[in-house]
């Protein structure tokens, strides 16, 4: 008797105790047995082809435990009551440069739970996906790639291996390919990134110039494949393009000029595209994150071309992926949900644009067996859009709620849950 009371007490201390640590707004360490109870989530799992209507979404632990209908399991709580709303998995942005703490927690407010880096400074990446592994709820899943590999490295990354000076003249040949990859190898990235074109964000650079031969560009992929890395490659330019899918990359990124015989390759090879819509039209807008009259008017002619291109991928068959190209800085106005929307308007149903914004960049990232999807086992990375984004994609930019490991992180839903 005396023991059932106590069990009781404790069971509806532990009750207000789990009630306050939910209720608390956001970023403060919980503790690790706690759950989570979704009622009424509509619930779009980013691999079925049809949601779930008012499903009933169990997270302990940070991971998601059950999927089903019906009320809140007995002991399970708090209970977040999403009647009307629309959950959907934590967004999978594939391409970003977030390089510090505050640019990354606005990149997980927006709804990434996970970025996939393609070049930072100092293994910032590096570092924060450590973070996020050892429970840190403020921080999204990283993919890493530290430095790009380009033929002049930035100068910081001679900060980092000042044994590379010798590579300020110019990264060349096989040897000095090999020995980049290797530096990042030894930093604990999980993927190399290329530049095989120059770069369309700078005046004074060309996106369709190559840059690695052919040579180069096989000695970057053998030797980041001997570690079980992949390789994606900055390509703009066709001709640079098909010389990394040749050599065996697993993602282009961009892609803005790709000939039909790139495109057909691609197909065949297995190998992603990442067109980062978004990034061009940034690029082209005066309002922008690129101050720059030539860049504006480069975008307004590269826009297009790269629309026509992801539409034609798209038809192909091509594994399309989405990211945003930013690094989510203070005056950044876009985020993946603007990716979205445009690979909708390049002929994707609201649907496979969702899945291409979460398992299926999730899959090109390598992450896809823990997140990317909503399924029994894997982390309870969600978030909540305020009206169906299967009626109309714009919706999704709606975001009122952002779950990453089983902790609300964002809740603009005004409603705290319940016990
Ligand atoms: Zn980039």
């Amino acid at each position: 008797m005396r023991n059932a009371i106590w069990l009781r007490w404790s069971c509806a201390v532990l009750g207000i105790i789990s009630f306050v640590v939910a209720a608390i707004p956001c970023c403060a360490q919980v503790a690790a047995d706690d759950s989570l109870v979704f009622l009424h989530a509509n619930t779009i799992d980013g691999i079925s082809d049809a949601p779930t209507m008012d499903a009933t979404v169990v997270v302990v632990n940070g991971r998601i435990q059950s999927i089903g209908h019906g009320p809140a399991p007995l002991g399970q709580g708090p209970v977040i009551d999403l009647t009307g709303h629309w959950l959907l998995p934590g967004f999978v942005d594939a391409h970003v440069h977030v390089g510090n703490l505050a640019d990354a927690r606005r990149a997980l407010h927006s709804g990434a739970t996970t970025i996939g880096e393609a070049g930072v400074n100092h293994f910032a990446d590096v570092g924060m996906r450590e973070m996020n592994h050892k429970g840190a709820p403020d921080v999204p899943d990283v993919v890493a790639a530290g430095y790009h590999i380009r033929t002049h490295p930035a100068d910081d990354y001679f900060t980092d291996f000042p044994q590379d000076i010798d590579l300020m003249r110019g990264v060349h040949g096989a040897e000095a390919v090999r020995r980049m990859v290797r530096e990042m190898v030894s930093r604990g990235v999980n993927r190399i990134k290329v530049m095989a074109t120059e770069r369309a964000g700078t005046p004074d650079t060309d996106p369709r110039i190559r840059v690695f031969n052919d040579e180069e560009l096989t000695a970057i992929v053998d030797e980041a494949n001997k570690t079980g890395l992949w390789v994606v490659a900055h390509a703009h330019g066709d001709e640079g393009a098909a010389a990394a899918v040749r050599a065996g990359v697993h993602c282009i990124e961009h892609g803005t000029y790709l000939s039909d015989a790139t495109l057909r390759l691609m197909k065949e090879k297995g190998v992603y595209l990442d067109p980062t819509i978004t990034a061009t039209v940034d690029m082209s807008d005066p309002e922008g994150e690129y101050d720059n009259p030539i860049l504006q008017m480069r975008g307004r002619a590269m826009l297009p071309t790269g629309r026509e291109m992801a539409a034609k991928a798209w038809k192909m068959g091509i594994k399309i992926v989405a990211g945003t190209d930013t690094s989510y800085f203070d005056k950044n106005n876009r985020t993946l949900t603007d990716e979205m929307i445009e690979l909708a308007g390049i002929g994707m149903s609201p649907m496979d644009a969702i899945k291409a914004g979460t398992s299926l960049s999730a899959e090109e990232l390598g992450v896809d067996k823990r997140t990317g999807s909503i399924r029994v086992g894997y982390e309870a990375d969600f978030v909540v859009i305020d009206r169906s984004p299967l009626e109309n994609i714009r919706h999704i930019g709606d975001v009122i709620m952002v779950v990453n490991n089983g902790r609300v992180v964002l809740n603009r839903m005004n409603v705290a849950p319940r016990p």
